[in-house]
């Protein structure tokens, strides 16, 4: 059979013809969702049959009619859509089939799904016919290769260069040489050469019941009658999805809720099997030696040790309640009435959260304290001891009760910053902050000026923070040095300690220790999924979840280059930096 050439140029030349007035049916699909990353409403319309028979399926059924489309057009762009693979299979020479698995991200969080075209040929070019959108919220992303890069797999092992990362639902399937992870055939596959891949960070101290600015902790700076405080709060448990945005952005991929309403234990379920949040462990509401007034009228995040009964019930309920851990504030008042009153209580937490089996966390920053806390059984201590050099007596008990040093440095300047109304704003990545947030930090520098302190006390307070972050810090080198496990804390949420983009200060604050960028990076990866009780996350290993970080500079030269991030990973869910960043 054979076509005579008359015939043929014939036909490629009206072929070439209608390519050239109407494209193909994939010019027309990536032109929709260019239209979409444009927010141009009406060239995503003009993609569209404009015709009542136009149909849009999704989970709620069939809508018809494309007047009824345009109308909500563009109400609500997402922030960033990710549209890949997008794939046409002609079904006919006027009919083409297109689909396509997406991610959108915007400030109530992230979501995926696959999307469906059916196009057909139309005078004015291809057009859509059908199209369709599901959620597959708990569709585990396709299997993934990184390629080239050097692999710091943070078990302190050294970095291997031209490594190879497989993932595959969910999990690390394989990461080493490139000769020991073949690349399997259906693996989508990144070329990572030149870049660094790290495991996700954890920061083992958030609150999420605190917003990162003052309006969370009027005790620092009341501005009630502005930023109602249980609105305020209202608006934390109503929205927290943007902080999780911030924590990805930020190469966060768990952290640890160390203190907060009871609703903060939700997040544990919430975000136990995500990939558009991180990981999420929460103690719940607080066990505190002092009563504590910063509670809602209708709700605690401070339980007041008032006897050793109240204790004991409160950590059988945080068991109950499926708290990760019991956490205790351990402040003493300015005149301890009865420090052996107060130490029994601690010790009855510890017995009891023994018995229980729930961790024991503290917050001490006294040495007396501390040390009682480890006497306690304290698996974690949540921050700095800053009254005193930790001594002999300190290491020895840290390390019997194998607890985990969690340094949390640089809290405290967030207060110092809002004293003195000016907000360090080069310190943090404000791209990953959410514009709300954003904005209240900015304003810092011109809040309340009529409640600011003089000079001479804001000096005093500078000092005080210097002098508290030096003891830090020194302490942090000698536990370190001691051979205590050291995690990496931020205590975000607190004034000026940004959700998420605090966690390169309090990186950078470790190393300026004496740590060296391998150490820091194991604090902040291996042992502080150890201090959350997760042993499959922390490391780029075989097994471990898939949750990591590629990074454009080499951190073991200089940890400042974990603020370089191209890509984060979260259970196998492939970020760029740039699509969970806030314009
Ligand atoms: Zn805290």
């Amino acid at each position: 059979m054979g076509m005579d050439l008359p015939t043929l140029t014939t036909l490629l030349v009206s072929l070439r013809l209608s390519i050239a007035v109407q494209g193909t049916p994939m010019d027309a699909f990536r032109g929709n969702i260019a239209a979409i990353h444009a927010r141009d409403r009406a060239a995503y319309l003009s993609y569209y049959l404009h015709t009542p028979e136009l149909a849009r399926v999704g989970p709620d059924g069939l809508h018809q009619g494309y007047d009824e489309f345009a109308r909500t057009t563009g109400d609500g762009w997402p922030d960033t859509l990710v549209a890949t693979p997008l794939r046409i299979l002609p079904v006919s020479p006027d009919v083409a089939y297109g689909v396509y698995r997406y991610r959108v991200v915007d400030t109530s969080g992230s979501a995926r799904g696959v999307s469906e075209r059916v196009f057909v040929r139309t005078p004015a070019g291809w057009k859509v016919a059908v199209t369709t959108a599901f959620p597959t919220p708990g569709a585990a992303p396709p299997p993934t290769a990184f390629i080239g890069a050097t692999l710091v797999d943070g078990t302190g092992a050294a970095p291997v260069r031209n490594a190879v990362v497989v993932m595959r639902d969910g999990r690390v399937a394989c990461a080493g040489p490139r000769a020991a992870c073949p690349v399997p055939p259906d693996a989508d596959t990144v070329s990572a050469a030149g870049k660094w891949i790290i495991p996700g960070l954890v920061d083992t101290h958030v609150h999420f019941s605190q917003t990162g600015w003052v309006d969370g902790r009027p005790d620092a700076l009341d501005l009630r009658e502005q930023y109602p405080y249980d609105q305020v709060e209202a608006d934390l448990h109503a929205r927290p999805e943007r902080f999780f945005r911030s924590y990805l952005c930020s190469g966060v991929t768990s952290v640890f809720d160390v203190g907060g309403y009871p609703w903060t234990l939700d997040l544990q379920a919430r975000t136990a099997q995500s990939s558009t949040a991180p990981r999420v462990l929460s103690a719940g509401p607080l066990l505190s030696t002092i009563d504590f007034w910063l509670n809602l009228p209708d709700q605690r995040q401070f339980i007041y040790m008032a006897d050793e009964a109240t204790v004991r019930q409160a950590v059988r309920a945080h068991k109950a309640w499926g708290a990760a851990a019991m956490k205790v504030w351990y402040i003493m008042p300015p005149q301890p009435p009865d420090t052996a009153r107060v130490s029994a209580l601690v010790a009855a937490a510890g017995d009891e959260a023994r018995k229980v089996g729930l961790p024991l966390i503290v917050h001490a920053t006294g040495l007396w304290e501390a040390k009682d806390a480890l006497r306690a059984g304290a698996r974690v201590l949540v921050h700095s001891v800053w009254s005193a050099p930790v001594d002999d007596e300190f290491l020895a008990l840290a390390r019997r009760a194998g607890t985990i040093y969690v340094p949390t440095l640089i809290v405290p300047d967030g207060y110092r910053q809002v004293a003195a109304r000016r907000f360090e704003r080069e310190r943090q990545p404000l791209g990953c902050v959410d514009p709300g947030t954003r904005a209240k930090a900015l304003a810092t520098d011109s809040v309340a000026p009529a409640k600011r302190p003089t000079a001479a006390v804001l000096e005093q307070r500078t000092t005080r923070t210097a002098q508290g972050l030096a003891q830090g810090q020194a302490n942090l080198k000698r536990v370190h040095d001691a051979g205590i496990p050291i995690a990496l804390g931020t205590d975000a949420g607190n004034p000026l300690t940004l959700h998420g983009a605090s966690v390169f200060m309090e990186l950078e604050a470790m190393q300026a220790a004496g740590l060296t960028p391998l150490d820091v990076l194991v604090a902040a990866t291996r042992t502080g999924a150890r201090a959350l009780g997760l042993d499959s996350t922390g490391t780029v290993t075989a097994g471990a979840t898939a949750d990591l970080v590629v990074l454009d500079a080499d951190p073991l030269a200089d940890i400042r280059n974990v603020r370089r991030i191209a890509l984060v990973v979260r259970r196998g869910e492939v970020y760029t930096r740039r699509e969970l960043e806030y314009r």
